[in-house]
């Protein structure tokens, strides 16, 4: 286990109050920002000013000061130096790559990510001549083995989206550094629970759209890093964000800012939920996927890396065999049962499924789909926190004994 603790890095992190002494953080909206004396504009153009060097803003989508205090609490409890938000996960994770990968490079890059990513590193990055190797994420030594001389990053997600197959970040990070790599890291599924630069990731991504903002009502995400990459990403000349333009809208920064003081007390419940129902499940012979089981294959692999107290995640798969029965299972468990809704995305506070193949790894063609492991039935749970537990407990196991999952 790890002994770093987010709650206490987001006390301490600096303080932000609104312009009045207000609790709340004031909104800066505005796009554009003015200087007293008109050399100030120069001098923040060639970087001398800005906003860590005399306080100077120039323009909302280099820099905004509501943003930049979420980006703050953000690298607190991802302990990087800084970190920049973005319109959205995607945003986030394509100028990360764009900016450490160009033509000519590659990247090796596990084979269970969610499909959006999948499709970026499969279908449109090499139209940018990026190439990309997919590996197994549970097998680090294949990491290894598909790295060559022009390999930029290792990429992978903590918990693999759907298969929750667990990627060693530790041994991960000692490869790519040893082969002059960045191990790129998405914690979406795994937020507090696992800080992955304390186990030598050097990029750190998350879609906030998903647990860290928990209400499924906006759309952003998060890269954290050095502050020497953050620049990068904002440099007038070559940044990715800077230049593609992925800015985050301050309004929802402060959305999200409202929501991440109980970011961990929401994970707690997510993931003690999770486990009651997997253990549950898998007491009644459902077959059921959850890292939190000491029946997972990943589950001592990730008790390794985790942070104490926020369990093991609130993402649990149940394998239905074929797409019929998981859509017959999501009618029965949502109109029937009222266990939760057939939705993508996760986090939420009500219990959200899909059925991925079809789904949020459409994207990937069904071969690879059954070479990554995903069963063309595998329903993934997103366990939410309303309502009484033992009422949810009874509703999937009644539901999945109405469908014939459990006898
Ligand atoms: N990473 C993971 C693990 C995801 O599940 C998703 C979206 O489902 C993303 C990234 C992309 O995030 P967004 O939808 O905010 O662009």
């Amino acid at each position: 286990m790890s002994d770093f603790n987010p709650e206490r890095a987001l006390a301490e992190a600096h303080r932000e109050f609104g312009e009045h002494g207000g609790v709340c953080p004031s909104i800066e909206r505005s796009s554009t920002f003015t200087v007293i004396d008109p050399h100030t504009m120069p001098e923040i153009f060639e970087g001398i000013r800005g906003p860590e060097a005399g306080g100077c803003f120039l323009y909302s989508r280099h820099f905004n000061p509501t943003v930049d205090v979420l980006g703050r609490y953000l690298a607190a409890i991802e302990s990087t130096e800084a970190a920049i938000c973005t319109a959205s996960g995607m945003a986030a994770i394509s100028c990360t790559l764009l900016q450490l990968a160009g033509h000519g490079q590659h990247i090796v890059a596990s084979n269970t990510v969610y499909g959006g990513t999948h499709a970026l590193l499969d279908e449109l990055l090499p139209h940018m001549g990026i190439t990309t190797t997919f590996v197994d994420p549970s097998d680090t030594d294949a990491f290894e083995a598909a790295i060559r001389p022009e390999t930029r990053v290792l990429y992978t997600e903590v918990l693999a989206n759907p298969t929750l197959k667990v990627a060693d970040i530790r041994a991960l990070a000692g490869i790519a550094h040893r082969h002059g790599c960045r191990l790129v890291v998405d914690n979406t599924f795994s937020p507090v629970m696992v800080t992955p630069a304390r186990l030598g990731a050097d990029v750190v991504i998350h879609s906030l759209t998903k647990f860290v903002n928990g209400a499924s009502d906006v759309l952003g995400g998060v890269i954290c890093a050095s502050r020497e990459f953050i620049h990068r990403l904002v440099d007038l000349h070559t940044g990715r964000v800077m230049l593609l333009g992925p800015t985050m809208d301050p309004r929802v920064a402060f959305d999200v800012l409202q929501r991440l003081p109980h970011l961990p007390i929401r994970m707690r419940e997510h993931s003690r939920r999770a486990l009651a129902i997997a253990e549950r499940l898998e007491r009644l012979g459902a077959p059921v996927l959850y890292p939190g089981l000491t029946s997972h294959s990943g589950h001592e692999r990730l008790r390794g890396m985790l942070n104490p107290g926020y369990g093991f995640g609130g993402m649990l798969a149940l394998d239905c065999g074929t797409i019929e029965r998981a859509e017959r299972t999501l009618a029965v468990l949502q109109n029937e049962e009222h266990f939760g809704l057939i939705a993508v995305s996760l986090g939420y506070f009500d219990t959200l499924m899909s059925c991925s193949g079809s789904s949020t790894s459409s994207e990937i063609a069904p071969e690879k789909q059954a070479r990554m492991g995903l069963s063309p039935g595998l329903l993934r749970v997103a366990v939410g926190y309303t309502g009484d537990l033992d009422d949810r407990l009874s509703q999937i196991e009644h539901g999945l004994r109405t469908v014939g999952i459990i006898c």
